[in-house]
């Protein structure tokens, strides 16, 4: 009976080994397919800039739904390198929403040059428009921003802004969706 159990056991890590080599060959052709539709809001069935309604959905529905870019700094927290948003230097009239679900959340009439290499806004379209959270990493004591509708990540505020509040709310431009008034 000996001989037989390595025979099997090469014989089960063969079949495993042609599974695997089946879906790699599966998920790449595929994905090319996936992230274009990815990229756009409209294929984005909870994009609504108008509904209120809170949206509690897994992250693997989240990660199905977001564009990689967007769900890394969305969903994972992740944060875009300074100067390189769409936003970060652009001042036309309109409103921004939040990329992974429409809602509102900020006008451009409290934007301002911050000059830190994110878009800065004074205030957030309305107080619900956004949640906050204490955020501890990176030896820091911040406040996080959440999208009020969605939880995802914005972005974070700082007291340093100018008046009338005093805050900086600075944001990842790859959160947000412009659209003019
Ligand atoms: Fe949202």
């Amino acid at each position: 009976m000996k001989p037989i159990i390595p025979f099997v056991v090469f014989a089960i890590f063969l079949n495993i080994n042609s599974i695997a080599q089946v879906n790699t060959a599966n998920s790449t052709t595929k994905k090319p397919q996936q992230i274009n539709k990815k990229m756009t809001t409209s294929a984005n069935p909870y994009f609504n800039k108008t509904s209120k309604e809170k949206i509690k959905i897994s992250e693997q529905e989240w990660e199905k739904t977001l564009s990689p870019a967007l769900f890394e700094i969305a969903r994972k927290k992740g944060t875009e390198r300074a100067y390189t948003g769409k936003y970060d230097n652009f001042f036309d009239r309109g409103f921004y929403y939040c990329a992974a679900c429409g809602n509102k959340l900020f006008e451009s009439d409290s934007k301002f040059a911050s000059g830190c290499g994110w878009p800065s806004f004074f205030e957030t379209y309305t107080e619900s428009s956004v949640q906050y959270i204490t955020d501890k990493t990176h030896g820091m004591i911040r406040t996080e921003v959440v999208c009020g509708r969605c939880n995802a990540h914005l972005g974070h505020v700082f007291d340093d802004g100018p008046k009338p509040t005093g805050k900086r709310f600075c944001m990842n431009s790859i959160s947000l969706v412009f659209e003019k008034k």
